[in-house]
């Protein structure tokens, strides 16, 4: 006979009631879930061949395992830049390959998501297209990884709906990103992240949890912190924006990491990780 396991969530798939071992995967040999921690480092945006190798190498011999690199950017202004489209795809296509280093960039259009596919390792879906449905689905449909962060005023229970919508429509390699939600004082801070999040998330759900804490504080300065706090809550990895110039960049500068900074972080993950018992 069949068994019959009862869901009580909202969301299906992306529960644990439904499936009960973590989800794990590999890509380009490294492991994306269960007791490893994942750092990713990168650009907000892919600038020029220089800027996204210079950082690409930086962060790489500092310890992390994927760079992120924004081509089409979801800016608040038409006026501000808006990513440098395909030719950014096939700069982090050239960079990945050449440092063999997992790549991750946004899509925002649906139409889009095949083109996105063949030049990153993973999709990133933004917080301002978490409940793009017809993004989820396109992104659901490739099959391709994908990352999902958590929309700025989005429940726990839509988050998880948003990403049952990529496992429903065919996607099983999921990553949620906890980004920070709006902020009831933006004096200091962009964003809040929220670090309840994390716990909750690893009890309600089997998918990898990363912590963004460039996007949760947006000031460089407390990005490292909020990384150590990220790990120690429960997180399977970090995501942080690193620049080798941060006045300099054309987005998301002033939450930006040196590679001087980004490495004196690693080497507190890697204190953290030891502590709570985690491979990094
Ligand atoms: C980003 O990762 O650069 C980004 C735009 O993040 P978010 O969607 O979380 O704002
Ligand atoms: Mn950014």
């Amino acid at each position: 006979m069949e068994s019959v396991v009862q869901i009580s969530r909202p969301f299906k798939l992306a529960s644990r009631e439904f499936r009960k071992v973590d989800t794990v995967f590999t890509l380009k040999g490294v492991t994306i879930g269960g007791n490893q921690c994942v750092i990713t480092g990168g650009p907000c945006s892919v600038e020029s061949r220089e800027q996204i190798f210079e950082t690409a190498r930086a962060v790489q011999a500092s310890g992390a395992k994927i760079l992120r690199g924004g081509a089409y950017k979801p800016r608040t202004s038409p006026y501000a830049f808006q990513g440098l489209g395909k030719e950014g795809l096939e700069l982090l296509k050239e960079v990945g390959d050449a440092l063999n280093i997992v790549t991750v960039s946004e899509v925002m259009d649906p139409a889009d998501v095949s083109l996105v596919t063949e030049y990153v390792d993973i999709l990133q879906i933004g917080a301002r297209n978490m409940q793009n449905y017809p993004l989820l689905i396109a992104a659901g449909r490739s099959g391709h990884p994908t990352l999902l962060k958590r929309g700025p005023s989005a429940t726990i229970d839509e988050f998880l709906l948003a990403a049952e919508y990529l496992l429903h429509h065919g996607t099983e390699r999921v990553i949620l990103c906890e980004r920070g939600v709006h902020p009831i004082d933006r004096t200091y801070t962009r964003n809040t992240l929220d670090l309840n999040s994390v716990p909750v998330l690893k009890y309600l759900t089997h998918l990898p949890v990363f912590v963004d804490p460039a996007h949760g504080t947006g000031v460089t300065r407390y990005v490292s912190a909020m990384a150590r706090a990220g790990l120690a809550a429960g997180a399977d990895g970090i995501m942080v924006e690193v620049h080798p110039n941060p006045k300099e960049a054309l987005s998301d500068g002033a939450q930006s990491q040196t590679p001087a900074q980004f490495d004196e972080m690693m080497q507190e993950l890697r204190k953290v990780a030891q502590a709570i018992g985690r491979d990094l």
